[in-house]
């Protein structure tokens, strides 16, 4: 038993490398076609799916004269169903639905599978919401360009203390139904110090899909990302 630890640990770094090779592999096949991509990961029910909605609505709203809308797609990972794959699609999006028969994130192997069912020639930004859980999704690279956490507010501020890895590891932090702030004790300097303590750089944007407060800031930086992206950088 004395050995068991650290034949473990061997076994998740190689793991973890064949992953990361996967990683960056999708992350050059989507830059090539010209789609960057963004994995979201949240708690379940932080409203990943309605912000994809409400994300590509916005998008297109804020389209100008030379500057065509990012036209969307979705990778959407769950444990079981397609419920939020088909709430997509009925909004006519291009989407695929993995399913993790219980497994609690994605990797990149799927999503690299998930990509051969996607019009990629039609997409300009790739939404991924991984599974929702706020632990090992932090793991594990899914060749996505920037990683993004929600935080809602029913979840309290708290939450970046608590689950301090997968904060580190985004580009940007939304914290979603910010429409609920007058009903529920929710301080968002708190939420925003928790951040802080390990991110020093991710913008902290409030935003309500249902309300369309938000998310402005939300698409502009997302605009800005994708230009970055394609323009050769991987993070903004
Ligand atoms: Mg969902
Ligand atoms: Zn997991």
């Amino acid at each position: 038993m004395i050995d068991s630890p650290s034949a473990e640990v061997t076994l998740n770094v190689s793991l973890t490398a064949a992953n990361d090779a996967d990683a960056d592999a999708i992350r050059r096949r989507l830059q090539a076609a010209g789609v960057t991509a963004v994995n979201l990961m949240a708690s379940p029910g932080a409203g990943k799916t309605t912000l994809i909605l409400a994300t590509g609505r916005a998008l297109a709203a804020q389209a100008a004269p030379g500057r065509p809308p990012l036209r969307l797609g979705v990778i959407e990972g769950d444990l079981a169903t397609r419920i939020d794959a088909d709430r997509i699609a009925a909004a006519g999006f291009p989407v695929v639905q993995i399913n993790t028969d219980g497994g609690c994130h994605l990797d990149a192997a799927m999503v690299a599978a998930a990509l051969n069912t996607l019009p990629l020639a039609e997409i300009d930004l790739l939404l991924i919401e991984n599974v929702g859980n706020l632990v090992c999704p932090a793991h594990f690279d899914v060749g996505a360009h920037a990683a993004v956490v929600l935080g809602s507010l029913p979840e309290g501020d708290d939450k970046p203390r608590k689950y301090p890895a997968i904060y580190a590891t985004a580009d940007a932090v939304l914290v979603t139904k910010f429409d609920l702030a007058p009903v529920l004790d929710f301080d968002l300097t708190a939420f925003e110090q928790g951040v802080r303590l390990v991110n020093g750089d991710a913008p902290v944007l409030p935003l309500s899909a249902r309300s369309g407060a938000g998310m402005e800031a939300w698409v502009e930086w997302l605009q800005a990302l994708a230009a970055r992206v394609q323009d050769g950088d991987r993070a903004p």
